[in-house]
């Protein structure tokens, strides 16, 4: 008899587990809190690496068309002085595959093709040991059981307090982020700061990031050491407001720099949560976490690749039946505690190095990753 499983969030981790599984002809049930994929706007760019999102995207049979989706040439990296000197301006060959961007969007897409996800299904709990399986609660009050409960569901999981009764906590570093609409024609000299691919600016204790999209848009992101209730006097919908303290914040910079606040549109406050660096829970029969759930980490490019490779590897185990289910769970987690905990360290040494006291730490860092 097939196993009866679900997977709850339609994040990268959740999709690529529910792909692989697709592709092994196995059944899975999505459950996904968002109404609809495009519920909320999807977000920036994600650079998938050869050994981790694109070989998880191998293993879901899309790397062909992630390769005909993706942007090469966004791996592109200037980094400015605040005072707007160029200091780094590295640039990827041509034949340079090693961590192409893809926007959210078309990732999202991308993996999503046949599967068939209950959007508007948010979980609330789940429940293991509850009779013939693992129950799960959904906010609409519908129930249901599964031999697997898989909690892909993000950094403030509903699934996650099955196996552990630990909570992300803040990192001490905000970040603010906001856009830039057809960049190309409405602001030239922005793009041409920004480049093919990224830019970033690295002061004391703040940073400045902005990253090109698809389709003539960009990112930017403010990054700063601040407390935690540092927008509590700040009306997020006061765009004007938000504008005002960054400036303020960043105040002193060059002016083409501090330009890609003055142009940014609405404004996101993301305050940076962690789990802690070695993340593990005692083994429960019939729930596991993936991605975000199991091992938020800073935002250093990471994450999401992560997510996806664990999404698979589980779906192969699976796949590759007829074995015990629980033994091939078992084994997951370990190769993904040892995997996810060396990169929780190296994330949040970069996170230290990136937004410190002393900016040249920041530097250090890029030469150590992208020795020219
Ligand atoms: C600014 C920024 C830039 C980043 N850049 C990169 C990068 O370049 N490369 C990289 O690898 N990583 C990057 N990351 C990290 C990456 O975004 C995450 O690690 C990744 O999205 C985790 O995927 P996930 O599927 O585990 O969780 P998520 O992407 O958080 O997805 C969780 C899903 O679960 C759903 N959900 C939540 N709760 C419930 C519920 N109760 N019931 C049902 N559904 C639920 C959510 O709606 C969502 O769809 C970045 C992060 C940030 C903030």
């Amino acid at each position: 008899m097939r196993h009866r499983i679900a997977v709850v969030g339609s994040g990268p981790a959740g999709l690529t587990f529910a792909r692989v599984l697709h592709r092994h002809d196995h059944a899975v049930a999505v459950f996904e809190r968002d109404p609809a994929p495009d519920a909320r706007p999807p977000g920036g760019t994600l650079d998938l690496h050869e050994g981790l999102g694109q070989l998880a995207l191998d293993k879901a049979g899309l790397l062909a068309e992630f390769r005909a989706l993706s942007r090469p040439e966004g791996q592109a990296m200037r980094i400015l002085d605040p005072d707007g000197t160029v200091l780094r301006d590295w640039r990827p060959r041509a034949d340079d595959r090693a961590n192409p961007e893809i926007d959210r969007g078309q990732l999202r897409d991308l993996l999503l093709g046949p599967l068939d996800v209950r959007w508007g299904r948010g979980v609330t709990r789940v429940v293991p040991g509850a009779g013939d399986g693992v129950l799960v609660h959904c906010a609409d009050g519908r129930r249901e059981t599964f031999d697997l409960v898989v909690g892909a569901d993000g950094a403030w999981s509903r699934v996650r307090p099955a196996v552990s009764s630990v909570t992300p906590h803040y990192t001490g570093v905000t970040l603010v982020e906001t856009s830039l609409d057809d960049v190309d024609t409405r602001h030239p000299e922005l793009a041409r700061l920004i480049g093919d691919g990224s830019v970033a600016v690295y002061g004391v204790n703040r940073a400045l990031v902005a990253q090109r999209t698809s389709g003539g848009h960009a990112k930017v992101y403010a990054q700063f050491r601040a407390p935690l209730d540092w927008h509590a006097r700040l009306d997020p919908a006061d765009a004007e407001a938000v504008r005002a303290s960054l400036l303020a914040l960043f105040d002193g910079w060059a002016a083409p720099v501090l330009d890609l606040l003055r142009h940014g549109a609405a404004f996101v406050h993301r305050p940076l949560h962690v789990l802690p660096v070695s993340h593990t829970w005692a083994h429960v029969l019939g729930v596991t976490l993936l991605g975000d759930a199991a091992h938020l980490m800073p935002p250093l490019g990471a994450g999401a690749n992560l997510a996806m490779l664990e999404g698979a590897e589980l779906a192969e185990s699976i796949a590759a039946g007829p074995g015990d289910l629980d033994e091939a769970v078992r084994a997951f987690e370990e190769r993904m505690w040892a995997r996810a905990g060396r990169w929780a360290e190296i994330t949040t040494t970069g996170l230290e190095r990136l937004v410190s006291p002393d900016p040249a730490e920041a530097l250090a860092l890029f030469d150590h990753v992208q020795p020219s």
